[in-house]
Order: structure tokens, then C-alpha cells, then sequence
């Protein structure tokens, strides 16, 4: 058969790149708003920079068909719509491990402990118990899908949880336990973060604890296959709309529809669907120009710090000492560690974090330096045994591309009461999604879902589409 001309080639090209919705970014917020579009019969496409999808969510495989997740990986009660699709997608799930004592390096000294909080002292308890029933009562008082209609909104965006520790918690050692906790959830230091920043995301979450804890929180399971199964199921029901290695770089737009650049070509649609963490919004290029007002939200939303760091050995040999695995450390560098082992506890995992400024600083130094540091740490609190691993295993997010950081983006002070707004509207026929975006579980991979499900919910009503019946993975 005779070979069509480039131009007619060029043209046919176009004509298929004309789709309803394009969509930028194939983490769990892209790929469920395709799924959700797909369902109700419209056409996309969605870009994704990367050679692979599930952007925060990342496995590594450790040999023996078995996984563990370099990013995202737990699901806790609460979590219903990732629980929901687990189930739908057949996706087997794992309590963490759990059994044992955890382990608390304080002012050089090791305790044991259970529970989620370290038994420091009555006065410290206390004064713990006291801060978080205050947290939880006044992010009670913050609506998670307007945070800047809380009745102190002002007073709370006005100050660094820092500032508000300074003034409300009486103990040192409550104030770094706090610490601990904000660099833990939020790998940010207290001082980088907007109080009502803090108030709203336990909101969105529903109480301190339940971001904290493992039994009965956000760290209460597993993916036996690792977290980016999910992705991975939703892109092969998607197909040929997922295209890999397509950066998007520019998107013009008019009340037309948007023209979506990206390293292969141009994508025309309707409607676009940016499905990538707020910051990195602002490094596409808009034509024209985005309003100011979005731009500098965008300004206020900086992305965590987060270097996830694995020791693998031949067995969880910390188990054998009743020790669960699962440490505190005021001296780090890693100042919280797990117990990463697969479900069969072979190979034994350890799982350090280091948060925020240990991120930063750590995050600079040649592997072999920060491997080492890691590791003593892990001995002191575990033995000698843990200096020794077969393997290392780490993910430095803040040098990925098209991530930036992780765990994900947080407002600075006056964020969220000046520019909050622009989070989540359309700018003409761009909408944004991503897990900074979510009303519940915001920053978490449930939250990613409901943002992806409501973009798209956004984008068929403005393109008068009805819902239709399921087309995929049902
Ligand atoms: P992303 O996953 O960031 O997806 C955005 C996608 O867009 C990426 O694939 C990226 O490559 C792509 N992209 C970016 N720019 C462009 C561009 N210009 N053009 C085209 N594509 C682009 N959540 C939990 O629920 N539980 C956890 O235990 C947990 N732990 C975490 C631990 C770590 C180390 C990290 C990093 C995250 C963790 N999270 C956890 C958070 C969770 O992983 C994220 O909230 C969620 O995966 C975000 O999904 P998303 O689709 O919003 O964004």
C-alpha cells in the first residue's frame, strides 16, 4: 500500500488528539478522573510526564514477586472511597506490623513503650493530652471545603503552628513530641505552616489521631503488591488514553476549549483536567497568562521534604527482642521508623523517614554518607545487627521532576484565607484536581481520588454530559 503523505499523516494525527477532556498527570487523581469521564461516555486523554503512571505512588520490587512502596503506601479506616476501589480492582491489602514494643530514643536513653504516644512523664502526657483535645476542637470548627470561613480564619492563617506552640504548649518535650508529629504527617517543620493549614487538614482527615495512628488510623495497612497497584489496574482498564513520556509544557486556552503542548505533540480538547500537585501547576506555561490571584496561591504552597529510606535483611530480626519495629527518636536522623517487612516478614524491612529539615540537610549528601547516618541511627535504637543491611533502598522526592517534594504541598501563613479560593476553581476550561485539592483526606491518596472524581464530575456538567453506565473494571 502506498504510504500516506506527512500532511495527511499530520492531519489524521490531529483529528485523533481531539478529544472531550485532557487530562495532566496519570497519578491516582488523573487516572480516576479519566476512569470517571470514560464511565460517562466521554472521550480523553491523559498526559503524563513520566515513563510510568501512579506519580506518588511508586513500588520497587525486592525479589520473590514481592514489593514495598517508595512512596505512598498505607490505607486507614475512613479512607472509603481507596478502600472502595481496592475492592472493586481486587487489590489485596495487610495490617502493618504491629506486635511488639515500640521504642523511643529520648535525651540518649531508650524506652519501650505501646501505643501511639511515648509515656514521657505526667507533666509532658498531660500537656500532650491537653494541646491535641485543643487542636482537635478548633479544627473541628474549620470547614474542609472552606477553610477560610472558619470563624477564627484570620487569627489562625496569621501563625506558624510554631508560633502557636510557643504560646499553648507549657512542656519542652511536648513541644518537640508535637514537633515530631508535624514533620511525621506533614514533613514540614512547625514553623514552615500555617496553623489553619494544620486545622483544616485534621479536619479533612477527622481527628489527630487518626493521622497519627497505625491500629485504627492512617497507617493501619498495607499493599501486598505496593500502593501503585491501584494505579497500575486503573491505567491497563484506560488503555491506549494514557500516554507515557508526554510532559506537558504550555495550554492555550479560550472559551473554546484548551490546545494541550506536550513533548509529542498537541492534544485539542474541551476541557482540560490538571491532575498534578499545585506548585508544579505553575510551571506549565498558560496562553494566555493565568490571573494573579491563582499564581499566587500557587506561590503559597510548597512541597514537603520527604526521603523515604529502607534497610533490607535476611529476617525482621528486632521481632525476636519483642520489639515492634516501630521507633521515635528525638536525635534521628531518621525520627520515625517501621517495621516494612512483606506480609510473611521475609526479608525483614526497616522503613526510616527522614522529615522536613533532616530531608533537606541529608537530602544534599552523597548516598554513601547519608546510607551511614541512616544506619546508626537504626543501631542505636535496634542493635548492631541493623548497621549491617543486605540491601538499601531510599527515594529522594524533592529531586523527582515532576514531583518536587512530597508528601505533599502545605500553605505558608495567610495562605488559605488569601488565596484558598483558587485551589479548586476553573479558570475557564481548565480545572484542577490532585490530592492537595481534596476536601477529605486532602494529601492522601483517597483525597487524590475524590479530587480526580469531583474535576470530572465538573467538567461533564459543564459539557452537558448525562452519567452513563459504567464502561470500565465493572
Ligand atoms: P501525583 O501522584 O503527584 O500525580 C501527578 C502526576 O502528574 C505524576 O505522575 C507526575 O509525573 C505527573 N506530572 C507532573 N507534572 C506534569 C506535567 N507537566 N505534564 C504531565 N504530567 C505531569 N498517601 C496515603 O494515602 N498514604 C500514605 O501512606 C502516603 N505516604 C506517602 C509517602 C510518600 C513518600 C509520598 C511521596 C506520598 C505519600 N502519600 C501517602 C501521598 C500520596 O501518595 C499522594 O497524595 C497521592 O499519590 C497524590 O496523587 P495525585 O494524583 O494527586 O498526584
Amino acid at each position: 500500500m502506498k504510504p500516506l503523505p506527512a500532511r495527511v499523516r499530520d492531519m489524521m494525527r490531529q483529528a485523533s488528539d481531539d478529544v472531550d477532556v485532557a487530562i495532566v498527570g496519570a497519578g491516582l487523581a488523573g487516572l480516576a478522573a479519566a476512569r470517571e469521564l470514560t464511565r460517562a461516555g466521554a472521550s480523553c486523554v491523559v498526559l503524563e510526564a513520566r515513563d510510568r503512571v501512579g506519580g506518588r505512588t511508586l513500588r520497587e520490587e525486592i525479589g520473590d514477586g514481592k514489593y514495598v512502596d517508595v512512596g505512598g503506601q498505607w490505607i486507614g479506616p475512613t479512607q472509603n472511597r481507596l478502600a472502595a476501589l481496592v475492592r472493586e480492582l481486587g487489590i489485596e491489602t495487610f495490617p502493618t506490623h504491629t506486635a511488639g514494643e515500640n521504642v523511643i530514643e529520648w535525651r540518649g536513653e531508650l524506652r519501650r513503650y505501646t501505643g501511639t504516644i511515648p509515656k514521657l512523664g505526667r507533666h509532658v502526657l498531660a500537656d500532650i493530652a491537653q494541646a491535641q483535645a485543643r487542636i482537635d476542637r478548633m479544627a473541628r470548627q474549620v470547614p474542609p471545603e472552606a477553610p477560610w470561613e472558619a470563624p477564627k480564619a484570620e487569627r489562625w492563617d496569621g501563625q506558624t503552628f510554631a508560633t502557636w506552640m510557643r504560646r499553648n504548649v507549657a512542656t519542652p518535650a511536648a513541644r518537640e513530641l508535637l514537633r515530631l508529629a508535624i514533620e511525621a504527617v506533614w514533613a514540614v517543620e512547625p514553623e514552615d505552616v500555617s496553623l489553619l493549614h494544620v486545622l483544616f487538614y485534621i479536619r479533612s482527615a477527622g481527628s489527630f489521631d487518626i493521622l497519627l495512628d497505625t491500629e485504627g488510623g492512617a497507617q493501619q495497612d498495607r499493599f501486598v503488591h505496593g500502593a501503585q497497584e491501584v494505579s497500575l489496574k486503573l491505567a491497563e482498564a484506560l488503555g491506549d488514553r494514557i500516554v507515557l513520556g508526554a510532559p506537558v509544557r504550555r495550554i492555550r486556552h479560550s472559551p473554546a476549549g484548551v490546545e494541550v503542548e506536550h513533548d509529542g505533540g498537541t492534544v485539542r480538547a474541551a476541557r482540560a483536567i490538571v491532575a498534578i500537585p499545585p506548585v508544579l501547576t505553575a510551571r506549565i506555561a498558560y496562553d494566555p497568562p493565568l490571573p494573579g490571584y491563582r499564581d499566587g496561591m500557587t506561590q503559597r504552597m510548597p512541597q514537603g521534604a520527604v526521603i523515604k529510606c529502607m534497610a533490607v535483611y535476611d529476617e525482621p530480626f528486632w521481632r525476636k527482642s519483642g520489639l515492634s519495629g516501630h521507633a521515635l527518636s528525638d536525635t534521628g536522623p531518621t525520627k520515625l521508623t517501621y517495621d516494612n517487612s512483606p506480609p510473611d516478614g521475609s526479608p525483614g524491612i526497616l522503613l526510616g523517614f527522614l522529615e522536613g529539615r533532616q530531608a533537606r540537610e541529608l537530602g544534599r549528601l552523597p548516598e554513601r554518607e547519608r546510607r551511614e547516618r541512616v544506619l546508626s541511627g537504626f543501631a542505636r535504637i535496634f542493635g548492631p545487627r541493623a548497621a549491617q543491611p543486605e540491601r538499601w533502598i531510599e527515594k529522594r522526592w524533592a529531586e523527582e521532576e515532576w514531583t518536587r517534594g512530597c508528601y505533599g504541598c502545605s500553605f505558608t501563613t495567610g495562605g488559605w484565607t488569601a488565596y484558598g479560593r483558587a485551589l479548586r476553581e476553573p479558570i475557564g476550561p481548565i480545572h484542577w484536581a490532585g490530592a492537595e485539592t481534596a476536601v477529605t483526606w486532602n494529601g492522601y491518596m483517597d483525597g487524590a481520588l475524590e479530587s480526580g472524581e469531583r474535576a470530572a464530575r465538573e467538567v461533564l456538567a459543564a459539557l452537558g454530559r448525562e452519567h452513563r453506565e459504567p464502561a470500565l473494571g465493572r
